[in-house]
């Protein structure tokens, strides 16, 4: 007898959209992804080309501590043995916390550990440049056979009528949540001023008690941040910078130790996009009209740190959903090791 493949229909072409893709491809999922937006070009529901690419994890709910502590801990080590081609570049962090506030959990998970002060460690991780993974993992995705196609689901009642046609749906929509029911997303304002690379500015630096960060991506660097929580209907949220933004966050990069003279520096923009955040973190099965739609939202500042972990975690819910026996992390490894094999072809 023929064996049939479930299908699986990933709603949402971001990290998390697209590393679920890759895991549910290689557990034998016939997957086809839907997304709203050109793949490489942030709007107000695609946060993903937008980001620094830190993979350290970032402005997340204090609820959601010990899961990203777990995920974490999966997704560093894939990320540390991430391919340059997708856009992963190594780099030292020199990371700090308010004097005497104790470290995050998922601090102990790091490689090459060193405390540098009473509330400062340095340690190694990657940054990615998120054009450039976005772009080559598509390209990936589509030689391994899984459907990329532009649409919109525009109603809760659309996203329910993909689940007549697939045996299991995956919401990654990031920001786009909220158009489909999901009234508990928010947003969290990140505006970047992007400089010029500079001899000064080859390690991240990201100090956690003033929101201040460097991150260094292949072509340009990343000088940060704000945080601040916006509500209601993201497509309503301002997208513009004001001068006040540049100059305020350009004065707290100045202060930031082992900071280059401001007059060195080339300002060659700024950016203003939204972390799509809620109060806990979700990674759930629910039943439309008794088919099963796997939630995968709600990642904030960590979407693309978390991302290997989330694509694996989905994978497991559409498994048990369509009642297969779930996979370890040792099987997807093997089945990821499998499909690189074959992508190097
Ligand atoms: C300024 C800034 C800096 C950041 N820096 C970092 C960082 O350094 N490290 C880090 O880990 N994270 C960072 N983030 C956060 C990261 O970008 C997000 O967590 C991540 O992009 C979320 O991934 P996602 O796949 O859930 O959503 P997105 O990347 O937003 O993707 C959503 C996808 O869903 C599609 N979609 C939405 N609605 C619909 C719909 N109705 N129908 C069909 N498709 C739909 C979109 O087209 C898109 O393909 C940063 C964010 C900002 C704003």
């Amino acid at each position: 007898m023929p064996v049939v493949l479930p299908r699986a229909c990933v709603i949402g072409a971001g990290p998390i959209g697209l590393s679920a893709a890759r895991v549910l491809a290689a557990a034998g999922f016939r997957v086809t992804v839907i997304h709203a937006d050109h793949p490489t070009t942030p709007s107000a529901t695609f946060v993903g080309p937008a980001a620094a690419g830190l993979i350290e994890p970032v402005a997340m709910s204090p609820a959601d501590e010990a899961l990203v502590a777990v995920m974490f801990r999966y997704a560093y080590r894939r990320w540390l043995a991430a391919e340059e081609a997708l856009g992963v570049d190594a780099r030292v962090v020199r990371y700090s916390v308010a004097p005497g506030a104790p470290p995050p959990a998922w601090l102990a998970e790091v490689d090459g550990l060193t405390q540098t002060g009473i509330s400062s460690w340095a340690f190694r991780t990657v940054v990615v440049t998120p054009v450039t993974w976005l772009a080559q993992t598509r390209y990936r995705l589509r030689a391994r056979g899984v459907q990329l196609c532009r649409q919109r689901v525009t109603s809760p009642a659309g996203l329910a009528s993909l689940t007549r046609q697939f045996d299991v749906v995956v919401n990654a929509t990031g920001p786009g949540a909220w158009a489909l029911g999901d009234e508990e997303m928010f947003g969290r304002r990140g505006v970047l001023v992007w400089v010029a690379p500079h001899p000064q500015l080859t390690d991240v630096v990201f100090d956690d008690a003033s929101f201040s960060y460097v991150i260094p991506q292949r072509r340009l660097v990343a000088v940060g941040g704000t945080r601040d929580e916006h509500r209601g209907d993201p497509r309503l949220w301002p997208r513009q910078p004001s001068a006040a933004d540049v100059a305020e966050i350009l004065g707290r990069f100045a202060q930031l130790p082992g900071a280059p003279d401001l007059s060195t520096v080339q300002v060659v923009g700024a950016t203003c996009d939204y972390r799509p955040a809620r109060p806990r973190l979700r990674l759930e099965t629910t039943s439309e009209g008794g088919r099963p739609v796997v939630h995968a939202t709600g990642f904030g500042g960590s979407g693309w740190t978390l991302a290997p972990a989330a694509g694996f975690a989905v994978a497991r819910l559409c498994l048990t959903a369509v009642g297969l026996p779930e996979m370890t992390q040792d099987e997807a490894d093997e089945a990821e090791a499998t499909a690189r094999a074959a992508d190097a072809r």
